[in-house]
């Protein structure tokens, strides 16, 4: 807006617009005429009383500083993410990682030792609340299971009197043990991923066998529902399954009780480049039904670059120091970055065990804390700016190469979703005006903040299979 650059005017339909302010914390739907006279008084302008009133109590005349965050010298990270194993008991069409097209590998119990010492001696020194210990991978973790139930006992017994909060991402193919022991340990939640109707799960996620998984996944999550079990369901949507969106999200929210669910459209690599693009007007519209359908259950979609209620300028740990340990060893920031021999191993990896625990490479590291999206002129002007954070950056390379940050379709899906979380919350919240922190909870945004430390693998980066 004219005087203000942190205060946006987004067109709606009938020329009415959507006044953001995400640093104020305000939105509010307004017409032309209003939107142009409160751009006036933020200009400096004395204008109508009645609209000078609203941009004082408001605050928007107000600078707020910008949420700009930056980690600052060697890492002493107090959480650790293990990707066990390249190995994995589907073969999904979709698979970024193409798991099982290559020989596996496997994470020793010294590589894992060494992390979990590594961060339970950073917590203790600095008096965390807590250490955390993750698992993740170009696999499925559970596949290694001695080493995911040894090194989790490990980390319990090292750590003594300090908590260890553990939590999963998985692809919910589980044997009744594993469930016993997921929800006696993982006290962090997991986070599963489910495409929902049986037919649409089956065709993208079969066994190594070729035979469908979504009566073991379901089985899983009843199991985990019936030990009021916290778990997250993480649907991705292929082109040609879109139109069975709805259908999907329904399905699993009437038959199964997770505390969230997060839609993604398919990510064109690995086994699925090449094939069609989800990332289209499909997508939102099949996303928007499909948030009808949620709502009734009490429940909002989750979109992993769309936020309201997040101001950040980091949209995932890679910026932050994030601490995950490839099979062999070494550092990566990213979870799609899970190996050496990864293409964007490069980008990423920034450290290496040492004697001393770890050595890292403090250029590489920097480069990563420099991905804020403080520093990405292409989202200056985006009202979305400090809720998506600039996206996936892995994504980013892999579309569009190791240049400039040039943004991409999703930018268009983010945008369109953000704008659809304010009006839902200027509904919420009585219908004028949105103001952070005063909407009335709900079971969604209730569950969500709870979940902030369950979950976690799941939380700690924005998107992930
Ligand atoms: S959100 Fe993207 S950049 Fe961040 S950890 Fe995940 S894949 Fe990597
Ligand atoms: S320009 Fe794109 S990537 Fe940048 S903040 Fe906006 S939606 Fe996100």
């Amino acid at each position: 807006m004219n005087g203000h650059s942190d205060v946006f005017a987004i067109p709606l339909e009938d020329e009415a617009y959507l006044v953001y302010a995400p640093l104020h914390g305000v939105a509010f739907a307004a017409s032309e005429a209003m939107t142009a006279a409160v751009s006036d008084v933020l200009a400096g302008g004395q204008g109508d009383a009645s609209v000078a009133a609203l941009v004082e109590e408001t605050g928007l005349r107000r600078r707020p500083r910008p949420p700009v965050t930056r980690r600052r010298g060697t890492p002493e990270p107090t959480e650790v993410t293990l990707f066990l194993t390249t190995a994995c008991n589907l073969r999904c069409t979709y698979c970024y990682a193409s798991a099982g097209d290559a020989p596996a590998s496997y994470m020793s119990m010294d590589v894992a030792r060494q992390g979990i010492d590594f961060v339970v001696a950073n917590a203790k020194r600095q008096g965390a609340p807590f250490a955390g210990v993750n698992y993740h991978g170009g696999g499925e973790p559970s596949v290694h299971w001695n080493l995911m139930t040894e090194s989790l006992a490990y980390a319990r017994e090292q750590a003594g009197d300090l908590e260890v909060i553990a939590a999963s991402a998985g692809n919910g193919v589980f044997t009744d043990r594993q469930i016993d022991w997921m929800i006696a340990h993982l006290n962090g939640g997991m986070s599963l991923s489910f495409d929902g109707l049986p037919e649409v799960h089956d065709k993208h996620r079969p066994t190594v066998r070729g035979t469908g998984s979504s009566a073991r996944v379901m089985h899983t999550m009843r199991r985990f529902a019936e030990a009021d079990y916290p778990f997250a369901v993480r649907l991705t949507v292929t082109a040609e399954q879109i139109p069975l969106l709805p259908d999907s999200v329904e399905f699993v929210l009437s038959n199964f009780a997770p505390r969230r669910v997060q839609v993604e459209p398919a990510y064109q690599l690995g086994r699925h480049e090449g094939e069609p693009d989800a990332e289209t007007e499909e997508f939102i519209a099949a996303f928007r039904e499909a948030q009808g359908r949620a709502a009734r259950y009490g429940q909002e979609l989750l979109y992993s670059a769309a936020r309201v209620g997040t101001v950040s300028n980091h949209f995932c740990g890679i910026t932050q120091d994030n601490f995950c340990l490839t099979p062999s060893g070494n550092v990566s920031a990213c979870f799609e970055a899970f190996a050496e021999d990864n293409e964007f191993a490069d980008v990423f990896l920034y450290g290496a065990p040492d004697a001393d625990g770890y050595a890292f490479d403090m250029d590489r590291l920097e480069r990563l804390r420099d991905l804020g999206v403080e520093n990405r002129s292409f989202c200056d002007g985006c009202f979305a700016r400090w809720n998506c954070a600039g996206d996936c950056y892995h994504k980013s390379l892999a579309a569009n190469g190791r240049g400039e940050f040039v943004g991409s379709q999703r930018c268009h899906i983010t945008r369109e979703l953000v704008k659809d979380q304010l009006l839902t919350r200027i509904a919420q919240s009585g219908g004028l005006m949105w103001r952070a922190g005063q909407e009335t909870p709900c079971a969604v945004h209730g569950a969500q903040e709870g979940a902030a430390s369950e979950l976690a693998a799941a939380a700690a980066g924005g998107d992930h299979e």
